[in-house]
Parts: structure tokens; sequence; C-alpha cells
């Protein structure tokens, strides 16, 4: 089902945006070596909490997600379950997928962070997915198609050779965390689902260094790179209004 949601209701969106902007404005000042995702997830869920809102991720699924946060370090591309046993490392990168519900509305968001000092080609994979989140932010518009996005997000990440995981994807948002339409990250430009005022996406290119083939863990959770070379992931949701796209998750720093 695709959800067209009122006025009113972009802006529960927003102030629920607002809570995830916190987080990462926190962690971007906060992370770094020595610490444990545990440690990551703790300072999102105290700031999601002390909102008065809920973890969309806490519990989520089968099994269900024990963590606030999906905490997922360098071949870790989604799905990295927080713990006081993993440690971060000079030069690893690490993934903060999170989301928040005030109010009955979600809201989902990621950044890759660099933990001290990453090397060059790493750094540029980080750089270059968030700036395909950019691409296809362009064609976020009513009229436009879910197609037009995601060969935006493909065609500027493999013009660098990297890998586009296929197997995961973008989603509507609103009342519930996922929700139709799928938002690929690949795609023909005129084909999928006509986007409309009123609908909220989440747009999120997750890139490899280097092939794309995945796979899951025993933990039932944590997906990983088959190559085991690093994958970054940048991700915000998106108001479809009249006027064009407007992120509730972003600001300029982050
Ligand atoms: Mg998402």
């Amino acid at each position: 089902m695709v959800e067209i949601l009122t006025a009113e209701e972009f802006e529960f969106m927003k102030a629920s945006g607002d809570i995830l902007k916190e987080v990462f404005r926190t962690l971007d000042k906060e992370i770094r070596p020595g610490m444990t995702t545990y440690d990551v997830d703790k300072i999102a869920h105290d700031i999601i909490t002390g909102r008065g809102a809920i973890p969309s991720f806490l519990n989520y699924g089968e099994p269900p997600f024990p963590g606030s946060i999906c905490a997922s370090v360098n071949e870790e591309v989604v799905h990295g379950i927080p713990s006081k046993k993993r440690i971060l490392r000079d030069g690893d990168i690490i993934s903060v997928d999170v989301g928040a519900i005030l109010e009955g509305y979600h809201s989902d968001a990621c950044r890759t962070y660099l933990v001290g000092d990453v090397k060059q080609e790493v750094r540029d994979l980080v750089d270059r997915t968030k700036q395909s989140f950019f691409e296809g932010l362009k064609y976020a518009k009513a009229g436009m198609r879910t197609g037009d996005i995601g060969h935006a997000v493909q065609e500027y990440c493999e013009g660098f050779g990297y890998g586009v995981v296929r197997e995961l994807t973008g989603h509507g948002i609103g009342t519930s965390l996922h929700q139709d339409p799928e938002v690929l990250n690949y795609g023909k430009a005129g084909h999928g689902y006509k986007l409309k005022a009123g609908m909220a996406i989440c747009i999120e290119p997750m890139i490899t260094l280097g092939r794309k083939e995945i796979e899951m863990l025993s933990d039932g959770w944590t997906v990983v790179t088959r190559d085991g070379l690093p994958a970054a992931h940048y991700e915000n949701t998106i108001l479809i209004t009249e006027e064009g796209p407007v992120m509730t998750t972003y600001e300029e720093e982050n």
C-alpha cells in the first residue's frame, strides 16, 4: 500500500526526522576509535527515547532486532547488531542506520562515519555513496518514477566501478517503517512507480568497493559483502511535495 500523507502529517514526519538529525549531529562528534558499537547504539537510543520517541528498529522483525541502530562496520553492508565486543579501530568505517517513531510517524536515515584515519579509496567510497543519494534525490519529485531515482544512483556509482547492492532497497515510509513503493538503487529511467505529492520515501544507496554480491551471517541479520571489501550506506527520509523533495532527516553538516 502506498500511503498519501496530509500537510499536517508531514509536520509529524518532520518532528520525527528532527530526532535523527540530533542523533547524527551527536555521533559526528562522538564516534572515535576504542568505542564499541554498543556505545554508539546507546547514544542513539538515549536521544530517541529522551525525546519521547521509540526506536523503530528495536525488536523489529524475526528474530527481533536487538538494537536501536544497525551498526555495520567495514564489509558489513547493513543490519549489523550493536555489540559490546565490537570495538571500532582506527581506519574503520561504520554505517549507522537508525529509525524513530514519534506520535505514530516513522523516520529512517543512515550515515557512514569514518573512524580515525581511513584510507583514501574508502573515504572516496563513503563520499560517493552520499553523493549518489543526491543524484537520486534530483528525481524525487511528483510525476517522476522510482526507476528514474534508481537509474541515477546506479549510473553514478557504476561510473566509479563500484557495486550496487541489488537485494536491499529504499522504500515508502509513514505510519509504517517499510511500505510500498520499493525504491531500487538501480533500474531504467521512466520505469517504476510514479511518485505523487503526499508520499514519503527513503532513498538509501548501499554501495560496495568491490563486487555487488552479499551474504547473510549466521546471526540472521548482518549482511556482508561476499568479497569482504568495504561497503557504505547513506539514507534520508524524503517528503514528496508539490514544491519538490523535502528531507526530514538531513542538515547541512551531515
Ligand atoms: Mg530504510
